[in-house]
């Protein structure tokens, strides 16, 4: 059977490079992204280059329209979908909680749970032996922040990362009888522009001495993590929550 995965924030970071993991390792692989488009082509030309199969589909992660409207892109391109990454997601700039507006909290869960809830409905309705599917599998991105808070720098990421986590566990109940597994991978201090996205280009640097393997990981080293997870390797690993932290 083919097999299909699409990856939200596919273009660069951690997506990327688990888009490219994929592709080599059979996959055909629709790239998401939001506004870095020559980002994402540069990702489908490197699949291509290798005798992979790629495509790029643009869609904001937390419009619902843009969403459904990707998933009819992929079913129409690429064919059934049997993998599902839910890896788009944003910090914010350094902020306690009691500076935090209303607009920026919105910003916040709609894109990083929204997003992924909407993105893994989709998922299931093509997946589910509910729905007619003959399986698949879904990785929610989570962070190490879900379990430590990120006081002072980002609390509300962290919730949405606990959001995601609570997410995992109860949609691998739902559906673990109808083929479909989900799980989550939580990534520690990995070298990638969210950083500088949130005003701290430095920050995993910085912390690096504090990770008790005293180094920041890579996106490579995620995108093994997911595409174990997404393998029949992983055939009775549901509602897992992977830390892939250097033991932070
Ligand atoms: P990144 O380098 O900043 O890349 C973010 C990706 O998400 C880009 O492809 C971006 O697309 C996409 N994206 C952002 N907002 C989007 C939206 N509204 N709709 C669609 N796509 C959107 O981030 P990263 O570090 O690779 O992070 C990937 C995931 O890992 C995130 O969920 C993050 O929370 C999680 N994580 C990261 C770390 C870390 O240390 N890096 C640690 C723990 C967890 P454009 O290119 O179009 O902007």
């Amino acid at each position: 059977m083919d097999q299909v995965l699409l990856i939200t924030g596919g273009s660069r970071g951690i997506g990327a490079a688990t888009a490219l993991l994929a592709a080599q390792r059979g996959y055909a692989v629709a790239v998401n992204y939001a506004t870095q488009s020559l980002a994402a082509d540069e990702v489908v030309r490197t699949i291509r280059a290798a005798g992979g199969t790629a495509i790029t589909v643009q869609a904001d992660v937390g419009d619902e329209a843009q969403l459904t409207a990707m998933f009819e892109k992929v079913d129409a391109r690429l064919g059934r979908l049997t993998a599902l990454v839910n890896n788009a997601g944003v910090v914010d700039m350094q902020a306690r909680v009691d500076e935090m507006s209303v607009e920026r909290l919105e910003r916040m869960f709609r894109i990083n749970v929204i997003g992924s809830f909407v993105c893994a409905r989709e998922a299931v309705r093509r997946m589910s032996t509910r729905h007619g599917g003959s399986g698949g599998a879904i990785v929610n991105i989570s962070s190490a922040a879900a379990r430590l808070g990120s006081p002072g720098q980002y609390v509300d990421y962290a919730a949405s990362k606990g959001a995601i986590d609570t997410f995992t566990l109860g949609l691998a109940k739902e559906v673990a009888d109808e083929g479909v597994r989900v799980n989550a991978v939580r990534p520690g201090l990995i070298e990638t522009e969210i950083h500088a996205s949130g005003g701290m280009p430095d920050r995993a640097r910085t912390l690096a001495p504090s990770v008790p393997m005293k180094r920041t990981g890579t996106a490579e080293e995620i995108a093994s993590a997911i595409l174990w997870l997404l393998s029949a390797e992983a055939a009775y690993t549901t509602g897992a929550l992977l830390d892939v932290a250097g033991g932070r």
